[in-house]
């Protein structure tokens, strides 16, 4: 299965099953909303995000989201959903209501697993790349523009690079659960910047953390795949 087709479906979060077959009907209902299991293992990242600090953001942040949103959205329209149609309803053009936070938070932190892999980056290569000089003048500004997003977003949130159709690139920054797929942007990197991603590894040294993501994390090949999925 293509890389972009399965993270596709990570991202939905469910997946449609189907209830035994019954003489006069098919069934079909929805699984509730998953946790989609670590792309790697809890280890592979070590010794730049511990095992220990994956245990707590996976196992418990990120489990907790899914627990949380499953529980609002019961017995509600919004259990036939899919992440995505729960993330872009709830949203409800700014005017966010209760299920966002959870919902939004499930899909940014499937997405920041799979910013990031075991030996990975520095510098990245081909199309983003060439995008990258472009667009920001070089990787090195590239690097200052979004180590000071994820910086400077007070309090928690998130620091992205992102695209529009034409393949421009651009540098946002979000609090809480916010994403840009809630403005219309499309994502094609992100690093989580509330305390819970750091503190264990870093105590309050999120710039550290930051200069740590760039240099040791980031999965260029997957932000390449997600940049040509979006130019396509
Ligand atoms: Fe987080």
């Amino acid at each position: 299965m293509a890389l972009s087709t399965l993270a596709s479906q990570r991202l939905s979060g469910k997946s449609a099953v189907r209830a035994p077959v019954s003489r006069k009907r098919v069934v079909v209902t929805r699984a509730a909303i998953e946790l989609p299991p670590p792309p790697y293992a809890l280890d592979a990242l070590e010794p730049h995000m511990s095992k220990k600090t994956f245990e707590f953001h996976w196992g418990k942040h990120h489990r907790a989201y899914v627990d949380n949103l499953n529980k609002q959205i019961a017995g509600t329209p919004l259990e036939n959903k899919t992440l995505e149609e729960i993330v872009t309803e709830t949203w409800n053009n700014g005017k966010p209501t209760p299920a966002f936070n959870n919902a939004a938070q499930i899909w940014n932190h499937t997405f920041f697993w799979e910013s990031m892999g075991p030996n990975k980056g520095g510098k990245p290569t081909g199309a983003v790349a060439a995008a990258i000089d472009r667009d920001f003048g070089s990787y090195a500004e590239f690097v200052t523009q979004f180590k000071t997003a994820g910086a400077t977003q007070f309090g928690s949130g998130w620091a992205w690079l992102v695209t529009d159709k034409a393949g421009k690139l651009s540098i946002t920054k979000t609090p809480n659960a916010e994403n840009p797929v809630v403005h219309g942007q499309t994502p094609i990197l992100t690093v989580d910047v509330w305390e819970h991603a750091y503190y264990i590894d870093m105590q309050n040294r999120r710039p550290d953390y930051l200069t740590c993501f760039v240099d040791n994390l980031i999965d260029w090949d997957a932000v390449a795949a997600r940049y040509a999925a979006a130019t396509a």
